[in-house]
């Protein structure tokens, strides 16, 4: 997979390189490239935002600035990105498509986002997704587009060491996954639940099953809403 990222500070997406993602990079499974926006400015002060029309506070980023990086940086089979709090959700089916894409790329807005036109002409010629990470508003698209990224690559096939690692995690089956404990056995008081060393996978398993049920009910009721009829067996039903 080839993603790339324009963004007026490129400086900000350097864990792009590191740990699990640097790892994916080295062994060729992702490459990244990282473009600073202001290389398509013309002017001396590489201004890359104006005032609002109609106006109001804040600037808005231009669109004949980002016009150029896209047309350079995109072609006909990207998925183009672009982070916004007004964007639809980002969530874990979503990480499922975009790791099934070959070419990401993310445009990074920053003060009040960017010119409108710029979704609006990149949709006639790409796939273009404009995405929020969260009902919160941050300075900009950089730390949406880590928290993107690593959701996408830990999903690619030998990114993680072991493949069924994301199979049992949250939201695989719409549901939280409870729990985890490792040695000792017991620490400051607190004794790891005996199933978990019993030995006995059906009843550990049984074990686990509800204690994701309960964490889910309790800590996104809405997610258990969303599951059909028949995602539950009848020991579910019956907690
Ligand atoms: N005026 C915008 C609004 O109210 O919708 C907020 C702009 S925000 C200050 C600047 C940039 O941060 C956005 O263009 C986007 O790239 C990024 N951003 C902020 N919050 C985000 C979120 N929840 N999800 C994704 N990107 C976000």
């Amino acid at each position: 997979m080839r993603i790339d990222v324009v963004t007026i500070f490129p400086e900000y997406l350097t864990p792009l390189r590191a740990a699990l993602l640097g790892k994916a990079i080295d062994k060729g499974l992702i490459s990244v490239g990282v473009h600073d926006l202001r290389d398509w400015t013309h002017d001396v002060h590489k201004a890359v935002d104006d005032s609002p029309y109609g106006g109001g506070p804040g600037m808005v980023m231009k669109a004949d600035i980002w016009g150029p990086a896209l047309d350079d940086v995109c072609t006909e089979q990207t998925r183009l990105i672009v982070p916004t709090p007004a964007g639809r959700p980002f969530t874990q089916a979503v990480a499922h498509e975009y790791a099934s894409e070959s070419h990401l790329v993310f445009a990074c807005g920053r003060y009040e986002g960017i010119d409108q036109r710029v979704v609006d002409d990149a949709s006639r010629r790409m796939r273009v997704d404009e995405v929020s990470i969260g009902d919160y508003v941050l300075v900009g698209g950089e730390v949406a587009v880590l928290a993107i990224v690593e959701a996408v690559a830990r999903l690619l096939p030998g990114v993680l060491g072991n493949p069924k690692s994301h199979a049992e995690d949250s939201f695989q089956d719409g549901l939280l996954e409870g729990p985890s404990y490792t040695r000792p056995e017991v620490w400051r008081d607190l004794a790891v639940p005996d199933v978990l060393r019993s030995g006995n996978h059906k009843l550990i398993n049984r074990w686990r099953r509800d204690q994701s049920l309960v964490r889910t009910f309790q800590r996104r009721p809405d997610l258990l809403e969303s599951l059909p009829e028949d995602a539950f067996d009848k020991h579910d039903r019956a907690l």
